[in-house]
């Protein structure tokens, strides 16, 4: 009911939602295309890990050791990075990429932060109803990013999307029911692979509304690979080794759930309805 209510409001105060993206495809059974979304970059740093190292380079420095592994071991995937180097790419760009490669599969890095300096671990999102505030405080963090872009405000692709407002994410979760059944498959794989050879334990696979998750046409996660705010979760994340092994781990869930999609017949694929949140699917 205040679901309803909330988006009744915001209809009243003429908050415009972009239509479903353009080409939306149903759920496939191959992994053709891997599109691989380093968080943050150029004038946006991501989260500060005690001065000793920003969110944006950790997370480029994991998303190309992982582009790397699929590059070299699964050679019929075709990998795509929204960026390579410290570049600064809109939120919408990094969407926008993923659909206009058509691509199979879209995977975010980034790395998480808080006040409370023990909180420690990994966790992978996919778009769908936060079911704790702590999950809605992590997607707010994230989608704050936008503030670095000039013109947020008045960019279409965006329809008025208010990163202060909790409404603004509780109305973004129904544009990607189409792949929650994937979506949450290959979260569970990155948790469950990730935590059998990385130090940073898993803290579960969860739900919340990401931006750059939004208006994109495939199943499509977010990888918090660890708090930088945390002192052990920050030496595996700075470091040459803890960055091979957390890239290890993400490519053994894609290689799994390339198999598990190829053994699997369109017909066991189904179009599901919003879930209703699958907090800790694979976690503690
Ligand atoms: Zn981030």
């Amino acid at each position: 009911m205040r679901l309803i209510l909330s988006i009744s409001v915001l209809l009243l105060l003429g908050m415009a939602l972009p239509s479903a993206a353009p080409g939306r495809r149903p759920p496939g059974t191959q992994l053709k295309t891997l599109v691989i979304d380093p968080g943050h970059g150029g004038l946006d740093p991501g989260c500060n890990g005690a001065n000793e190292i920003w969110e944006k380079t950790v997370t480029l420095a994991i998303s190309l050791k992982v582009g790397k592994l699929v590059e070299d071991s699964l050679k019929d995937i075709k990998v795509v990075y929204t960026r390579k180097t410290d570049q600064f790419v809109e939120l919408w760009e990094r969407a926008n990429i993923a659909n206009k490669n058509k691509a199979d599969l879209f995977l975010c890095i980034h790395c998480n932060s808080n006040v409370n300096t023990t909180a420690a671990g990994s966790e992978t999102y996919f778009m769908g109803l936060h079911k704790t505030t702590g999950n809605l405080e992590v997607a707010k963090r994230e989608n704050a990013a936008i503030k670095y872009e000039t013109g947020y405000k008045t960019n279409e692709h965006y329809g008025g999307f208010d990163p202060n407002s909790p409404e603004s994410h509780i109305i973004m979760v129904n544009f990607q029911t189409a792949y929650i059944q994937q979506s949450l498959k290959f979260s569970t794989l990155v948790e469950t692979h990730t935590q059998k050879i990385s130090k940073i334990r898993s803290r579960g696979v969860k739900q919340a509304g990401f931006l750059v998750l939004w208006q994109t046409s495939m199943p499509a996660v977010l990888v918090e690979t660890g708090f930088l705010t945390n002192v052990a979760d920050r030496n595996v994340l700075k470091s040459e080794d803890g960055q091979r092994i957390i890239a290890r781990g993400i490519f053994n869930a894609i290689k799994q759930y390339k198999i598990s999609l190829e053994k699997s017949k369109p017909a066991d694929i189904k179009q599901d309805t919003p879930a209703k949140g699958k907090d800790s699917v694979a976690g503690h």
